[in-house]
């Protein structure tokens, strides 16, 4: 189902429409548009929205399913060789704002709770809001993202 940016999904409004302040745009892949989340605690952490306005992951035409994967798999790749985490957590929720999207998160050797979901870090949840005002950095980290997405698709081609 696409919706146009009428609608009331926030996210639809944000594709179609303008780009809220408190993310910034990092690419635009076949299936997704990939932006920085508004915290950045977790240096990196980015999200990827479908183009299209879908709930679930099986409800994807099957041509879809698998851009949105190798699109996120891509982003996962940069994020990866930019910001070099231990780790990277997958996570499709959808709770909130149940338009199909895929956060993906750095996970560092600092981290307090290495082996729990960042939604359970108490010092995650009280800082959103400073880690949300370094607009120049994270201009900087989308540039940096996007240089190594062309790299990685400049190879693969
Ligand atoms: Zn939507």
């Amino acid at each position: 189902m696409q919706l146009d940016g009428k609608t009331k999904c926030s996210v639809c409004r944000a594709i179609h429409g303008t780009l809220p302040k408190r993310y910034v745009f990092v690419h635009e892949f076949d299936s997704a548009l990939a932006v920085l989340a508004p915290s950045q605690y977790y240096r990196g952490r980015c999200e990827l929205w479908l183009k299209v306005h879908h709930t679930e992951l099986f409800q994807l035409p099957g041509t879809l399913r698998e851009a949105f994967c190798h699109d996120a798999a891509l982003l996962g790749k940069a994020m990866w060789n930019v910001f070099e985490p231990r780790k990277l957590n997958w996570e499709i929720l959808g709770n909130t704002v149940p338009h199909l999207h895929c956060h993906i998160i750095p996970r560092y050797t600092w981290d307090p709770l290495p082996k729990r979901p960042i939604w359970e870090n108490a010092q995650f949840k009280a800082t959103e809001r400073r880690y949300c005002a370094r607009r120049i950095e994270k201009l900087a980290m989308a540039e940096r993202l996007r240089a190594e997405i062309a790299m990685i698709e400049r190879r693969r081609t």
